[in-house]
């Protein structure tokens, strides 16, 4: 029973019908939303923008705080709706869509002002004397933000956040999967009296993200898969339009020999079936040296095994959240079994509930041939791969098309330094699961095929406005003016020896 099914449209309206992964009853319809109706949200986005840039940082700041009261105050709701469209369970629900956006929203309203803040110096070498530089962030304009269904609350209100603080206009096109949560969060955002028009939600479908692409956005916000990074980074191409494209991954973790092993082994169960594995910096890899590779696997067993799931509150992995992700899970723990490796623990989906419910499962005796290893499977599965030691782990670590996160375990903060400073990835934890994103100091963007930019902190939501350099001049006169003569070529090529053909006045110059 397909999760989100399409029904017959209605003239050059798409229609969809969606259910819960959990249940598979039936949550609602919806519409996806026309060309016509993107092209105009972006026209009512951009009217709405002139007025929001000119507030400072203050009064955008106190439209952000009344955000998080609304969030406090209607957090069952949001927990409830979330929970209903993805089937995670109600600690993740709260865990992830309700405290990580009032993090993410009370960060930037504290302090995008700090983040933001014009800028004067002095111009360098022979312009010190006569030109002063101030540098503004100006906002873009308006923002296309399209998301995807692994965490619909948390992965809107972030980049929304920022945004807004650098006095954007936001349109989001949320997915198809999730798209009642995103209206809630639209819902909210009306609730804290927030502007008219500046930040709108418009469903749709792969085709309506398109749409908001060609519809003269200032900048797209992308998270999602690589494939569709791909088709949105060539689109944003073509119109020239910046882009962050927050993609997939294969995270690895390292577990080096001197590892607490109790610890490192929560750390795998924990990253890999957080969120029911759908997690984008998840632990889809794991590698541990044959020195502690028995009681390393002996200890993930009796974690994964203690694991409870179930289509109730009282659970700790929740639904597979889209029926299209399970066949991607199913597949990959096929391949894997058809090339030789063993389950452990699950590894199919819980026959005992009716939903999209995939066990927690351990798989060992893997290697880079099967597609566990190489694809992203987004899945509540620890893979473990034995290796000769820590620089075997590191080599296979990196050999991936993917360089999004990962994380090493180590008692020796100075070795996992050093793994982590070669990994080939766009952020590294040491013995923590992949927590980045959760750290607003620490830009997140992965490099190789997952993504291109940085979200988060100073670095993210500057991300989101063109930094506007002014020069001013104070010299009487224009310099190196017409007429052009032998004579002012001749004292050009002097000047240049003089100043640069002298090592000490060059240092000095500069
Ligand atoms: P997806 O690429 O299928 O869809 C993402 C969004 O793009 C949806 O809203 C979808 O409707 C829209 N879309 C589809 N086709 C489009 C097109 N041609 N033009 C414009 N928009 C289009 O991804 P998904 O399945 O929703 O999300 C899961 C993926 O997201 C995983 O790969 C996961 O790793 C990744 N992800 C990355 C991060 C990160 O920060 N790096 C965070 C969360 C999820």
């Amino acid at each position: 029973m397909a999760i989100v099914e399409a029904l017959p449209g209605d003239g050059d309206r798409r229609r969809y019908r969606l259910r819960s992964p959990a249940t598979l009853k039936e949550i609602g319809e919806f519409e996806a939303s026309t060309e016509a109706m993107v092209q105009a949200a972006v026209a009512r986005a951009r009217k709405a923008q002139a007025s929001w840039a000119g507030r400072s940082f203050a009064e955008r700041a106190e439209y952000l705080w009344r955000l998080v009261d609304v969030i406090v105050q209607r957090q069952d709701e949001i927990v409830e709706q979330v929970m209903r469209e993805t089937g995670k369970p109600r600690n993740e629900a709260i865990s992830m869509e309700v405290m990580a956006p009032c993090v993410q929203i009370s960060h930037y309203a504290k302090r995008a002002a700090k983040y933001l803040a014009t800028k004067r110096r002095p111009a360098s070498g022979m312009m010190r004397f006569s030109k002063k530089v101030t540098l503004f962030y100006q906002p873009l304009g308006v923002v296309g933000l399209i998301t995807p269904w692994n965490a619909p609350i948390a992965l809107s209100a972030n980049p929304l956040a920022q945004a807004l603080m650098a006095g954007n206009a936001v349109v989001q096109k949320p997915s198809e999967v999730t798209p009642f949560s995103a209206m809630l969060l639209k819902e909210l955002t009306v609730a804290a009296g927030f502007p008219d028009d500046i930040y709108q939600v418009l469903q749709g479908d792969g085709e309506t993200g398109a749409a908001l692409v060609r519809a003269g956005v200032d900048k797209v916000s992308f998270t999602g898969s690589v494939a569709t990074g791909r088709k949105v980074g060539e689109a944003c191409g073509r119109r020239l339009i910046p882009v962050t494209l927050e993609l997939g991954g294969k995270d690895a973790m390292i577990v080096c020999r001197d590892a607490d092993l109790e610890r490192a082994a929560e750390g795998a169960v924990r990253g890999s079936c957080w969120n029911t594995g759908h997690y984008c910096c998840g632990t889809e890899r794991v590698y541990v040296p044959e020195a502690v590779y028995e009681p390393f696997v002996e200890k993930v067993v009796t974690k994964t095994r203690a694991l409870k799931q179930s289509d109730s509150e009282e659970c700790d992995v929740g639904a597979v959240f889209w029926d299209r992700q399970m066949e991607t899970i199913e597949a990959h723990v096929a391949d894997a079994k058809a090339r030789g490796a063993r389950v452990l623990v699950g590894g199919a989906r819980n026959p005992a509930l009716r939903g999209y419910f995939f066990q927690p499962t351990v798989v060992v005796d893997l290697n880079h041939d099967m597609a566990l290893m190489r694809h992203e499977t987004f899945g509540p599965i620890v893979a473990i791969q034995k290796v000769r030691d820590e620089e075997e782990a590191l080599a296979l670590a990196n050999d991936s098309a993917y360089g999004l996160s990962g994380n090493i375990w180590t008692r020796s903060i100075e070795r996992g330094m050093a793994l982590a400073r070669r990994i080939e990835t766009g952020s590294v934890c040491v013995n923590d699961m992949a927590i980045t994103y959760g750290v607003a100091e620490a830009p997140f963007g992965g490099v190789k095929a997952s993504g291109v930019g940085q979200v988060n902190g100073e670095t993210g939501i500057r991300g989101y406005c063109h930094l506007h350099p002014v020069v001013v001049n104070s010299e009487k006169r224009v310099r190196g003016g017409y007429p052009y003569t032998a004579e002012s070529a001749a004292a050009l090529q002097r000047a240049v020896r003089f100043l640069f053909g002298n090592r000490f006045l060059r240092r000095f110059l500069v």
